[in-house]
């Protein structure tokens, strides 16, 4: 977990921009500065870790509710996870990372964002994207997340999002963390309390909770 992008951050934050109902891009609150990569040849280069992103807010309440209801069975087996529970109203599905160092890339990625909406338009002509969701599973045991279901839709959203990807990353802003989309509903994560990642409250209680709720 340690190179991963947001083990310092937290997703609960303002909203910088509001660039459609639906879309929202967010500034991750930073926890500790960027840190350098050790080694030899790499000592130089700076990490740019991801510090904004975009992502679609999750608000429908059977989706919400059932989440809940998985947090709250999560919490039964174990009350000192209810640190890391993402609360209901910061639900969503990231699109795109991204690490904006200044007012100016900011403005650039606003651009970007705007272009990405003519695109998502273009390619939905009106339709809505249905998204279901079905099944558990999890990052380095330290991310619980809701899979999405694979259908028609989610090949909609990988387009969205693989072409966002480009459109930003045409525009010279650092988007993307190298690794395919993989579209999730994280609804636990123990970056959210240093004591708990201290504690390594561990993957062994993690994926008991995984076999039984499937
Ligand atoms: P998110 O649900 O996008 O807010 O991400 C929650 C956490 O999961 C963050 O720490 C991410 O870095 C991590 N994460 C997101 N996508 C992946 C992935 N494909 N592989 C590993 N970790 C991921």
């Amino acid at each position: 977990m340690a190179e991963m992008p947001f083990v310092n951050t937290d997703i609960e934050d303002e909203f910088i921009v509001n660039a459609t109902s639906e879309i929202n891009i967010k500034k991750k609150r930073k926890r500790t500065t960027g840190r350098e990569i050790e080694g030899n040849e790499e000592k130089k280069k700076k990490v740019y870790q991801p510090n904004y992103f975009i992502s679609l807010p999750i608000t429908n309440l059977e989706i919400t509710g059932s989440i809940q209801a998985v947090q709250d069975a999560i919490i039964k087996k174990d009350q000192r996870l209810s640190k890391a529970m993402v609360h209901s109203g910061s639900l969503h599905v990231t699109m795109l990372v991204m690490h904006l160092s200044n007012e100016e890339e900011i403005s650039i990625a606003v651009g970007a964002l705007s272009d990405s909406k003519d695109f998502v338009e273009d390619l939905l002509k009106g339709k809505n994207v249905d998204l279901s969701f079905k099944g558990i599973d999890h990052f380095r045991n330290e991310v619980g997340f809701v899979k999405l279901s694979e259908n028609d839709h989610t090949a909609i959203l990988t387009e969205i999002a693989e072409t966002m990807k480009k459109i930003f990353q045409e525009k010279g802003i650092l988007a993307g963390e190298g690794r395919a989309f993989k579209p999730h509903l994280t609804f636990m994560k123990l970056s959210k309390s240093t004591q708990l990642r201290k504690q390594a409250v561990t993957s062994c209680l993690f994926m008991r909770f995984y076999g039984n709720i499937h």
